[in-house]
């Protein structure tokens, strides 16, 4: 099973995508977040509110998130694996992951 992710690099993380974006003046930002990163909206808002400062939040910023499904495939048989870490076809554990664990601020809305 996939380690999961750290909430400090995923803290740096947006921290350097935020300081990539004039964040203070938007009126909304969008992040894609994959199903596997096991945020929660309220995890993903504390960590967003830490990243950029709470002084530096306009009140009517709106927070947007896609949520990207778990999306695997089986390396054995190629089979692809939407839900569960086991094969649906041969059973097998040896799953590589396609798509799930994005954590991306996808756009910023000025
Ligand atoms: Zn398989």
């Amino acid at each position: 099973m996939q380690e999961l992710i750290r909430q400090e690099q995923i803290i740096n993380d947006i921290v350097t995508q935020i300081s990539n974006h004039k964040i203070q003046n938007a009126s909304k930002v969008k992040f894609k977040v994959g199903r596997l990163t096991n945020i929660t909206e309220k995890v993903l808002l504390d960590l967003f509110i830490k990243a950029v400062g709470p002084n530096n939040l306009q009140p009517e910023m709106a927070i947007e998130i896609e949520w990207m499904p778990a999306r695997l495939k089986c390396n054995q048989c190629q089979n692809l694996v939407e839900s569960g870490y086991v094969c649906s076809r041969c059973s097998s554990e040896d799953l590589k992951v396609i798509s799930g664990e994005e954590f991306v601020l996808e756009n910023v809305y000025y």
